[in-house]
């Protein structure tokens, strides 16, 4: 799909890095699979991982870290 960011670029499959600011908490999720511009990088996560991104972020902040930087771990 084209870039809704730049308008120029294409995605393609690979892996980028999500974070997400909670309240006090910082939460880093590597290596997550999505469809990543070309041209300038934005990354587009699926339906399926985002899912799994919320909740391995919901189980980070139920262990109270300020800070947690996770792996991602398909569902
Ligand atoms: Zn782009």
């Amino acid at each position: 799909m084209t870039c809704v960011i730049c308008k120029t670029g294409n995605t393609v499959s690979g892996k980028a890095t999500f974070v997400a600011e909670r309240e006090d908490h910082t939460f880093v999720l590597r290596h997550v699979p999505a469809q990543v511009c070309g041209q300038c990088g934005e990354p587009y996560f699926g339906e399926t991982e985002t899912e799994q991104i919320l909740r391995q972020i919901d189980q980070a902040a139920r262990s109270g870290a300020a800070v947690a930087v996770l792996d991602y771990q398909a569902a």
